[in-house]
Order: C-alpha cells, then structure tokens, then sequence
C-alpha cells in the first residue's frame, strides 16, 4: 500500500514518543500534586518526580543536575540567558556577540539587549554556514560578557565547533552560551568538556512534549543569571512559577531515551540519508547541499534545486510536509535570512528544500520523498 502524506519535518518538531507519555500519565492523573508543596506526599510525589528528571536531563550533557533550570522552551532560555547575563555584566561589561544565522529568539533576545543600550556583535558566517573562529576571537574585547553561538542550525543543519569557541571563551574569561535545541540528545556534548557555561534546551524537538525545555547554567559565581520571571521563588529562583511534573517527566524519559539510543539511531538514520541524498540526485543531478557538506546533523538535509521555480516546486510535492527555503521561519515571509547569510541568491533559497527525518521515519516514507521531489524536479525539464 502505498502512503499520500510523510511527515519529514523534524526540524520543526518531533512526535511524542509513546514512552515519553506513558512516563507524563501518571502526573496528569492521579500524581497531580504541586512539587512545590512540602506538607504532603502529594508534593514529594510530584518533586521526586522532578527531581529525576532533573538527573535524566543533566546525564545527557554531563551536567550537574543543579545547573538545570526547568522552563517553557529554548526560547525562554535564550531569552533569560542573553537578558539575565546583560544585566549582571552589563556595567562592567557591556558586549555581547551573537551570530547572523541564530535562531529568531536569540537574535530578537540580542536586538532587545540592544535598544536596552548593551553593544551587540553579529557575527556572519562563511559559505559552509560555520563561524570564522579567528574572526571571533578578534571580535572579543576587555568588555564582552558573553558569546551566543548555535549548536546545531535549524535551518541548514550545519555544527558549529563548540569545543573550540569554548576553549576560546574560557581563555578570555568571556561566558560561552550555546543554544542546542537542536543538538541535544542527537549528537555528544559535554559542557565540561566543552566549556559550555549555558546551553538552552528543548524537549519538543527530541520526542517529548511541547512548552518545557531547561537551561543548563555551570553552577559558579560568575554565571549568576538575573531572573526575568518574579514569583515564588520556584527553580532557585532563577524561574518562578509552579512547575509542571508531567511535561518535565516526559522531558527526562525523552532525554534518557535518547541517550540510551543515540548511536544506534545515528546509524540508521546515516543509512535512510544516504539513501534519500541519492534518490533525489538521481532525478536532480544539479541539486546542492546548503551549507556544510560534512559538518553537519544527520537528519537535517537542506538542499537548493538550480533553475527550478521553488513556488511550482512546492505545489507539486503536496503530501510531504516539508519546510521551504521561502519561508522557514514559518510566520515571517520572504526567502530564508539563514539562507541569505550563507551567500545564496534569493531563487536558490526559493528552490530550497529542508527535509527532516527522525526516529520514526520509514524506508516507505523515504521513497515517497524521493519520488515526490524527483516527479515535481522532472515535470520542470529537471534541474541545470
Ligand atoms: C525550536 C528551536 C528553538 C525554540 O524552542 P522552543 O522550545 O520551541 O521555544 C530555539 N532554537 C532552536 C535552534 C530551535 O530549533
């Protein structure tokens, strides 16, 4: 039987994995306690609850479970991150370094540090979409706080080299924020080795539940974050508001998974790769990789179609929920700024396709892909 629709999309979000709300259930039932609430075993239900995750989600990066910070998403850890920094350093040192093809929130976190009078440092990116390393190094000054670079880009999928912008940071006394939503349970980190000082999280992007995420904070004086959320003094106080057991239960079992399975999924995501690069080429010998061929994550292929209308393109592959090169920040339209920064022509990111596989794609759903974009590439004459 042949399938009409695949979902290759992973960018964007994962599926709940089966397990993960299994583990959430409980606590959306009848462990419905309030963690914070120390009189009853109805909250130590629900803390001890938490308090696993806590361990389940620092296990992944080597962490310390203290340094994990339980929150919405990577948008509010970006955003409590650049702003909470800013603020402790701001004085002394006013300077924040950031790059062009940085998630939205970072960017709009930085452009808010910004117009709160901070000075702010975009950096651009080459080609391969990856930083000049000693472009960073001569952007950092007597007065830089802190510099944000991406793990994994959502867009073009591409790896900056985290360990090295980290040694940098650290030589310099220079606080390393790397924002990994998209790295996180799918490629090794280590933010001892590394010398990440914060990493922001998401759970939604490794088959856990939408509106919870974490940032990871090195526990040292240096590191105070001011808190953008006031309350009652939840999370150390660095993030009030009463915590949510099922979403962060789900978000540790989804962490641990992932752990336990990433090599194994590596694998068989490396193998429908290279399978998928090769069923497309075959139909589209002048498609192009955007970005960095080598130096990237596995289940991101974001590729450009020369000579092709990107409009056309889209209309003829309905079924396969993919991510276009026009408009992959969704809500904004306009071709890609990502895209942009790594040099491509406004038509070539318009022929742009991003593809995510994941977990639960199928060899079946990875032929539906090649046959849709290898029929849509052909009915134009193929690509030059
Ligand atoms: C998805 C994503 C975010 C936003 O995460 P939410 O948890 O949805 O707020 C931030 N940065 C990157 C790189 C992402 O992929």
């Amino acid at each position: 039987m042949s399938i009409k629709s695949a979902y290759m999309d992973y960018q964007s979000t994962t599926p709940l994995d089966e397990r993960v709300l299994a583990a959430m259930m409980p606590y959306l039932t009848e462990k419905f306690g309030n963690p914070h609430s120390a009189e009853h075993r109805f909250g130590w239900e629900a803390e001890a609850a938490v308090d696993v995750a806590r361990e389940q989600v620092a296990a992944v990066i080597a962490a310390t479970p203290k340094g994990i910070t339980f929150l919405s998403g990577a948008t509010e850890a970006n955003n409590l991150v650049l702003k909470g920094v800013m603020e402790v350093w701001g004085r002394s040192r006013p300077h924040l370094i950031t790059v062009a093809t940085e998630h939205k929130c970072v960017l709009e976190a930085a452009a808010a540090c910004a117009r709160a009078g901070y000075r702010l440092t975009v950096l651009p990116v080459g080609e391969d979409g990856l930083i000049d390393l000693s472009q960073l190094e001569d952007t950092m000054d007597g007065e830089t706080a802190l510099v944000s670079v991406m793990a994994v880009n959502n867009e073009i999928g591409v790896i900056q080299p985290l360990a090295e912008i980290g040694a940098m940071c650290r030589e310099h006394g220079v606080l390393f924020h790397t924002d990994a939503a998209q790295a996180y349970g799918k490629i090794p980190l280590d933010v001892e080795a590394m010398n990440i000082d914060f990493m922001s999280i998401s759970a939604h992007k490794i088959y856990g539940p939408k509106g919870v995420g974490a940032l990871y904070r090195r526990q040292d004086r240096l590191t105070a974050i001011a808190p953008q959320m006031h309350g009652g003094g939840q999370e150390g106080g660095l993030r009030a508001g009463t915590q949510a057991p099922a979403l962060v239960s789900g978000f540790g079992k989804a962490a641990d998974l992932c752990a336990v399975e990433m090599v194994q999924e590596q694998g068989r995501l490396s193998i429908m790769r290279k399978r998928l690069v090769r069923g497309i080429a075959q139909a589209a010998p002048g498609m192009k990789i955007n970005g960095h061929h080598d130096l990237r994550w596995i289940g991101n292929l974001n590729v450009n179609f020369p000579g092709i209308d990107g409009d056309r393109l889209f209309a003829d592959i309905r079924g396969l929920a993919v991510s276009s090169g026009a408009a992959c920040a969704s809500a904004i339209a306009g071709p890609s700024y990502v895209l942009d920064a790594i040099g491509l022509p406004e038509k070539d990111a318009k022929s742009s396709v991003r593809i995510g596989i994941g977990r639960f794609t199928t060899d079946e759903e990875i032929d539906f892909a090649i046959d849709k974009v290898s029929e849509a590439v052909s009915k134009q004459g193929g690509c030059e």
